[in-house]
């Protein structure tokens, strides 16, 4: 693929979903951090029927840096992994308090020093939070499309995440971070896409 046609198929996406954005709710970075961990194999509307009890107890780092382990694992159970999720969230807090003034960082290299944070939610956080998007974040959708569309044969999340960021520049970046997600869960398909209602045939793999 060359970076006219990566151009191409972003523009025909940012056309098939012009309303596409996170769907996870948040009002501090510092909640977005957390929701972007509970998300981890769990889906954004379990994340946001789940967070606000979360947060009416715990909301700053300093509250889950002195969070109680068995507390805080009954409020994030029905995200699913929810000990080693819990476990997470508590370091993190106390690293945000200890390393970052109790502050979430606004740098990629600084995110993924927090427990629980790896290189998509740094990428998540930096463009939600912060509207400064420094990657593309590589989840489940954008692996599987990034693949069937040609942008990149690689397997690994970093590895795919360079081939994009390659071929598609910087000012789509926000954009493609939302609209891969969407074609994932609307056409996309893992299983049965529905390549027939698809504008993307021309360029697919499939
Ligand atoms: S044609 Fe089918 S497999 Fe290819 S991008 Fe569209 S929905 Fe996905």
């Amino acid at each position: 693929m060359n970076k006219k046609v990566a151009v191409e198929i972003v523009k025909k996406l940012t056309e098939m979903y012009p309303d596409a954005k996170c769907s996870l709710d948040f009002k501090t970075p510092f909640e977005m951090l957390v929701a972007v961990c509970l998300s981890a194999q769990c889906t954004d509307e379990r994340v946001n029927k789940t967070t606000p009890s979360i947060f009416a107890q715990y909301d700053t780092p300093e509250d889950f840096a002195n969070a109680k382990l068995e507390d805080l694992e009954k409020l994030v159970r029905p995200c699913g992994f929810y000990k080693n999720k819990s476990k997470n969230l508590i370091s993190a807090g106390k690293t945000i308090v200890s390393d970052f003034d109790g502050e979430v960082p606004q740098t990629m290299d600084e995110l993924i020093t927090i427990p629980g944070v790896g290189r998509k939610s740094a990428n998540v956080i930096m463009l939600e939070a912060f509207d400064n998007p420094q990657g593309i974040a590589v989840d489940t959708h954008c692996k599987r499309i990034a693949n069937r569309l040609g942008f990149s044969k690689e397997t690994e999340p970093s590895k795919i995440e360079q081939d994009l960021c390659r071929l598609i520049p910087k000012e789509y970046w926000k954009d493609v971070n939302h609209i891969f997600i969407w074609h994932g869960r609307n056409l996309c398909t893992s299983r049965n896409p529905k390549c027939s209602r698809c504008k993307l045939r021309k360029y697919c793999n499939c």
